[in-house]
């Protein structure tokens, strides 16, 4: 007996039988619609993310891609009025935020302007210990992790000693935000590219950021938004999705970014609806 299927007990594998391993996705979307505020924004996402992959969303603006991430973290502000969010196929869609965090799922915080006088470490010893759920974490613990991964993501020491609201730039948000990702060792996370006047260094932060924390976590998944194709060079994404006017209206491999480059969004159009 040859090709794909199951294996029956007593049945040895010959060197022609192919075993078909479903593993259950990390993250997968089913059919997903989303309003804010009563207006439809997701309209019918499918999305499978498989552990270890990388996938970038890219799209014109307004597209829903911020909502897409904030709604699989649980954004109060979203809400999932048809479809399903299964992580590792468990529906978590009336999980809170919260929950989700602990779980094990990433979006960088975006740290209020009211915050004063915390320093990027104390901050990261918040975040991890409600992640981990160690209250009792110190700081000098979390400086050792931290004054680690800098090194290996090729950071100023001094940049863990600087306050969260002290005028970062849009490289040392960035900056703060991988540090997140790889102290808290989350099983996926989400990166929305939010900024649109980012340089070039802030983008290889990102880009190097990905790559480092997936070399030391291999079955970290990662959903990336980002307008930038120079950016999907460097992270090297297993999919590139084009999401237009509330839907993923195209899936390819990398080599689709180039064609959004050179052929921008108006080649894809959502299907009717
Ligand atoms: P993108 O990140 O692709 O630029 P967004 O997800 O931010 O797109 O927004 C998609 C659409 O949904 C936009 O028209 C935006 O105005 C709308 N939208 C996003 N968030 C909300 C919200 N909280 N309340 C109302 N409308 C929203
Ligand atoms: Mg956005």
């Amino acid at each position: 007996m040859g090709g794909a299927g199951l294996v029956t007990p007593g049945h040895s594998l010959g060197p022609t039988d192919r075993l078909m391993v479903v593993p259950t996705p990390l993250l997968e979307l089913k059919n997903l619609h989303v309003e804010a505020d009563g207006a439809p924004i997701l309209r019918g996402v499918d999305l499978i993310v498989n552990e270890g992959e990388v996938h970038a969303l890219m799209g014109p603006n307004g597209a829903g891609k911020s909502t897409l991430a904030n709604v699989v973290m649980g954004h109060p502000g979203y809400t999932v009025t048809d479809g399903e969010i299964l992580l590792h196929g468990e529906n978590i869609a009336d999980w809170s935020s919260d929950q989700r965090a602990r779980a094990g799922i990433f979006l960088a915080f975006q740290y209020p302007e009211a915050i004063s006088g915390v320093s990027v470490t104390q901050f990261l010893r918040q975040a991890i210990s409600a992640r981990k759920n160690l209250p009792e974490l110190s700081v000098l613990e979390v400086r050792l992790d931290l004054a680690e991964w800098m090194d290996r993501l090729g950071m100023d020491p001094a940049f863990a000693e600087r306050h969260l609201n002290d005028g970062f730039s849009g490289g040392e948000r960035k900056r703060n935000e991988v540090l997140q990702m790889a102290l808290l060792e989350p099983i996926l996370a989400l990166l929305d590219e939010t900024d649109s006047g980012l340089d070039i260094d802030a983008l290889r932060v990102v880009a190097r950021g990905v790559r480092t924390v997936r070399d030391e976590h291999p079955a970290m998944g990662a959903v990336v938004v980002t307008h930038y194709v120079k950016l999907l060079e460097e992270i090297e994404p297993d999919q590139v999705h084009i999401l237009v006017d509330g839907q993923i209206v195209h899936s390819g491999g990398p080599e689709l970014a180039q064609d959004i480059e050179h052929e921008g969004y108006d080649a894809w159009r959502p299907v009717a609806s």
